[in-house]
Parts: structure tokens; C-alpha cells; sequence
């Protein structure tokens, strides 16, 4: 045999995808399955979009191009965070990648030393900490409680900062809870990293799914000094039911685009000539149907909140964006089901999938073992069925 490299403790298959997959294989026998698990949108990508892949195809758009993305593309970026966010950048401060998941995996690459700590609030999307470990970094752990909205606290954040502190890692809006950071929140946060010259690592991947009127703001645009210490990572994937087409981006300083940029030239080369031309329409085309999705989210995420909140032993808060609730299951932690007790999150989402046949995700690897994750990317039908599940299954804990 031969023996692994050692970069790669740590470095698991991610249990999303895992419970996804465990959630498929009961349906492929037949079993009748209720999936919460989905991390993307279940709308069909826009025949917008679609159509402009077809034309790319048809044009014979089918060849390599630059490594960081076509000009069209970086165009589009430039004027998307022009618009949304008032943030000017330059196409050498544009990388497009196979993904944001890519972007961000490029910038540990280009920034981490060995030691180099990055702070990581908790929860956390499950890939931050093994990115960084695979980097070569150390990821440091800062626990949020649902009271304060899972939001990292400005001396929470101070507390944690050491001397070897590289960067932090802000998610706004976040996966898995839904929560975002407002502008005055932000503004501390970006006050505390200039003072200890961190970089701020801003994924913004689900600004536009927000709620309630709610807006989201890049913590970038907070003043010209954060934008300089500051790399934002956004993409098409959960915006435009785009995540099997692999386009995501970072902006940043120049110095670090290139270093990124270099990375991604030594590996992938550049993300598919078509999906960049799709993302270009997905960019700049018509919003409607970003409009229509939302507000569908919205509805369904008050029936499931509604949903959950009527269970005995299962609480959780209003999330004003994404497509999650992060449900606390604590009070129903430690209860038993005939021979089994139900331990931690993952004991529940194997009771929920066998017992209830419903898929959520176990909230451990997010960080936090007394909650579950639950995806309303599914429709009305299954969010009213499957908490209705839920309900009988944890009511039969004892
Ligand atoms: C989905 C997701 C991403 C990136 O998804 P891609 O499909 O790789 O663009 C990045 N960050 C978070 C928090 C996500 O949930």
C-alpha cells in the first residue's frame, strides 16, 4: 500500500454530500425519502442562461481561454459589483474559477504558511477548515451561539486573534444558519482585522437569496482601506441554480488574484469555456427568474420555521437569507428509541432518514452538534410532509 500524504488528515468526504448520497440510494430502492440535505436550489437553471451555453456551443466558444476567465465575463463581474456593491475593481483583480469552492481553495493556496492560523467562526460552511488545513494553515475555531444570531462578536474575534493570525473567514449570509452580519456589524469586525493586519476572506456566495426586504452588504464596501485587505468570493451557483456548471469568482487585491490565478494556470487551467459564457447571461441577463425563486424560498421558509417551531424538542430561529434552517435539536439529544439513544446530530439525522425517511444534515461537521441542518431548496409539498414526519419521529423519543 501506499502510504497517503500527510496533508490530507483532516480531509474527509463532506458529509453533505454524503448524506445526499445515502438519502439517494434509500430512494433508488424504492424507499420514500423526504430530502432536506440539498445544499443547491431546485429550480431548473433559466433557459436564459441555457440558451446562451447552446449558442457559446454553436459559436465554437469549445477552446481553452485566458486562465482567470474570458474579458466578457471579468466585464460582467466588474459591473455586477459596481452595481450591487459600489465596489470598483479592475479585471487583474477578477479571477473566475471552477467554482467559489475552487476560488477559495486557490486563495489558501496562495496565502497560508505553515502555522498560520485563520479564524473560522462556528458554524462553518464543513469546507473552510479543510481548505485550510490543506493549505498548510490552522484553522481556529470560534463558537457563536444561536442567541446571538450566530454571529461572531467583535471580542469573541479579538480574543482569538494570536500572532500567527493570517486571515478570518466571514460568511455572509452564511451556510448553515441563514444569518448575515449588518453593516454596522460588519464595519466592526473590519475595524478589528485592520488593526491586526488580517485579510478578510468574505464569501458572499448567497447575497442575493435574502428575505424579509433584508439586503446584504459586502463587508468590502465598508471603506477603501477594508477593500485592499479584503478578498470576496461570490459565484452563479446558488443564485442562478447553476452549482453542476462549476463558475464561481474572487475579487481582490491584485497581488492575490495573480497568486491565485497562478495556482489555478499549474492546475485546472480555466473553469469551461461554455459555463463562463453562461454565467456571462447569467450576470448580466434578466433577474426574473432570481426574483421568482426568492420569493418562493421565502414562503417555503416560513412554512418550514412555522413547521419546526410547532415540534416539541425542536426550536430555531427566522433565518432572513440563504436556504437553510439550523434547527436546535438539543432538547431531544440524550433520548431513546427503543435500544437506541440519540446521542449527538448524527444520531439524529440516521433516526430521521431510517425512521421518518427524511434527509437532514447532521449539524457536527457545520460545528455544532446540537443542531441539524435542513435545506427548503424542495417544495411545498415535502417541507409540510417531511416536518410532519419530523414530528411523529421525535415524538416518539422517550
Ligand atoms: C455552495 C457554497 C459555495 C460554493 O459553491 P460553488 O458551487 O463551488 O460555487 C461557497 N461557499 C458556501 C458557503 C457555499 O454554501
Amino acid at each position: 500500500m501506499i502510504k497517503l500524504s500527510n496533508r490530507l488528515a483532516g480531509c474527509e468526504e463532506s458529509v453533505t454530500l454524503a448524506i445526499t448520497a445515502k438519502a439517494r440510494s434509500l430512494k433508488a430502492e424504492g424507499k420514500d425519502i423526504i430530502g432536506f440535505g440539498a445544499g443547491e436550489p431546485d429550480f431548473d437553471t433559466p433557459d436564459n442562461i441555457k440558451e446562451a451555453a447552446i449558442k457559446a456551443i454553436n459559436s465554437g466558444q469549445t477552446k481553452y481561454t485566458a486562465v482567470g476567465g474570458i474579458n466578457e465575463l471579468k466585464d460582467a463581474i466588474v459591473n455586477k459589483f459596481k452595481k450591487d456593491n459600489n465596489l470598483s475593481y479592475g479585471r487583474d483583480e477578477i479571477l473566475v474559477s471552477c467554482g467559489g469552492k475552487h476560488s477559495i481553495f486557490n486563495l489558501f493556496q496562495a496565502i497560508l504558511n505553515p502555522g498560520d492560523e485563520v479564524i473560522i467562526p462556528a458554524p462553518f460552511w464543513v469546507s473552510y477548515p479543510v481548505m485550510v488545513m490543506l493549505g498548510g494553515g490552522k484553522p481556529k475555531i470560534v463558537r457563536t451561539s444561536e442567541k446571538a444570531g450566530f454571529k461572531m462578536s467583535p471580542d469573541a474575534f479579538s480574543a482569538a486573534i494570536t500572532q500567527n493570525t493570517k486571515a478570518v473567514v466571514i460568511n455572509s449570509p452564511s451556510n448553515p444558519t441563514g444569518a448575515a452580519y449588518n453593516e454596522a456589524e460588519l464595519r466592526e469586525l473590519s475595524k478589528i482585522a485592520l488593526e491586526k493586519g488580517l485579510l478578510i476572506i468574505s464569501d458572499e456566495i448567497y447575497e442575493k437569496l435574502t428575505y424579509d426586504g433584508f439586503h446584504s452588504s459586502s463587508i468590502a464596501s465598508i471603506s477603501d482601506e477594508v477593500k485592499q485587505n479584503t478578498v470576496v468570493l461570490n459565484g452563479v451557483s446558488k443564485t442562478y441554480s447553476m452549482t453542476g456548471w462549476r463558475i464561481g469568482y474572487a475579487a481582490g487585491p491584485k497581488e492575490i488574484i495573480k497568486a491565485m490565478t497562478n495556482i489555478q494556470s499549474q492546475s485546472t487551467s480555466n473553469p469551461a469555456s461554455i459555463s463562463q459564457w453562461a454565467a456571462v447571461e447569467a450576470i448580466s441577463g434578466s433577474q426574473e427568474t432570481l426574483v421568482t425563486m426568492t420569493k418562493e424560498f421565502e414562503k417555503r421558509r416560513n412554512a418550514m420555521v412555522d413547521g419546526l417551531n410547532a415540534i416539541e424538542g425542536v426550536s430555531c430561529i427566522r433565518p432572513q437569507c440563504a436556504f437553510y434552517v439550523f434547527a436546535n435539536v438539543s432538547k431531544s439529544l440524550g433520548k431513546r428509541f427503543n435500544e437506541m439513544t440519540i446521542k449527538g446530530s448524527a444520531d439524529m439525522a440516521n433516526y430521521l432518514l431510517d425512521i421518518a425517511g427524511v434527509a437532514v444534515v447532521p449539524g457536527e461537521p457545520f460545528g455544532d452538534d446540537s443542531f441539524i441542518r435542513l435545506s427548503y431548496a424542495t417544495s411545498m409539498k415535502n417541507i409540510l410532509n417531511g416536518v410532519e414526519r419530523i414530528k411523529k419521529a421525535i415524538g416518539e423519543l422517550k
